[in-house]
């Protein structure tokens, strides 16, 4: 990544940057964004011709990676791929179709959940952490959800989690694999702070996608990807002087731990 002066947002490009689960939702939002702007994206994807077609309409110097985060085989190939990595973005992750209390979820949810929004974004970023140490200002943005604040859940802080209006046993599995992910991004950012790394994690609001499902679509709460998305590039080309370990919404605002 180069800029031509500390702190400029607008001066910087050609940075290479990777968005796993790119092949569509938030994530194809992200890798179009940055796409945009100049960067050179390379969009995860575990599915070859689903992330074929999502390079396609991306556009710019969109590139397809097949990487499956639960795979280390498939994480290991794509690490070889790719010489040169200045903005990681783990944006892959999957949730359940049936909202449950956490006293009806059963262990094997977990345990799925946790492989993917968990363990993946672990494997995916200590594979790829050689490269991103190349880089002159290496980024590392998780995706989470508001539904992760531990503050939220204790009923602490109203308004984060749009489906709830008292604090709720719903989701269980997917909410604290989120708040997992929202303590590994202090754990990393502490771990690689003296090396220049910013490492955040983005609320990105609920919006219209296949995670949250058909009800999702037709919900006035359900924002549009893009929107999220748009937060998520701002963190991933933050300048040297821009935070590291927060926990941020899609506009921008701090989200309560
Ligand atoms: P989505 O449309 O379902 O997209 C999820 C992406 O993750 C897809 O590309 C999917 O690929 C990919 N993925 C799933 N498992 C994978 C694996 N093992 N390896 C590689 N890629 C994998 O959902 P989304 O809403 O855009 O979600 C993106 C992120 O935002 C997630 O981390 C989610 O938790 C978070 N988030 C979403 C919302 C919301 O309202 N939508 C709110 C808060 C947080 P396939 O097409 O192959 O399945």
């Amino acid at each position: 990544m180069r800029r031509s002066a500390p702190g400029t947002l607008d001066r910087m490009n050609n940075a290479l940057a990777l968005v796993t689960g790119a092949n569509k939702g938030i994530g194809k939002e992200i890798a179009r964004q940055l796409a945009a702007a100049g960067h050179t994206v390379y969009v995860g994807s575990r599915d070859a011709a689903r992330g074929k077609e999502a390079v396609a309409d991306i556009g710019g110097d969109a590139r397809l990676l097949v990487l499956d985060v639960t795979d280390a085989a498939s994480i290991a190939a794509a690490v070889a791929q790719i010489p040169a990595l200045d903005i990681l973005v783990n944006n892959a992750g999957i949730s359940v179709s049936e909202r449950k209390e956490v006293t009806d979820e059963d262990l094997d949810t977990f345990r799925r959940i946790y492989e993917t929004n968990v363990f993946g974004v672990v494997a995916v970023t200590n594979a790829f952490l050689p490269t991103l140490r190349r880089s002159a200002h290496p980024r590392i943005v998780n995706i989470s959800s508001g539904t992760a604040s531990l503050a939220a859940s204790a009923g602490q802080a109203e308004g984060i989690i749009a489906f709830a209006s008292s604090p709720t046993g719903a989701l269980g599995a997917y909410r604290s694999s989120k708040t997992a992910l929202n303590e590994l991004t202090v754990l990393y950012a502490n771990s690689l702070a003296a090396d220049g790394f910013k490492v955040n994690v983005l609320a990105p609001g609920a919006r219209r996608t296949d995670l949250m499902g058909p009800a999702a679509l037709a919900s006035p709460r359900a924002g549009d990807p893009a929107e999220g998305a748009a937060g998520a590039v701002r963190l991933a080309l933050l300048p040297d002087d821009g935070p590291t370990g927060g926990f941020f919404s899609w506009d921008g605002t701090p989200v309560p731990w």
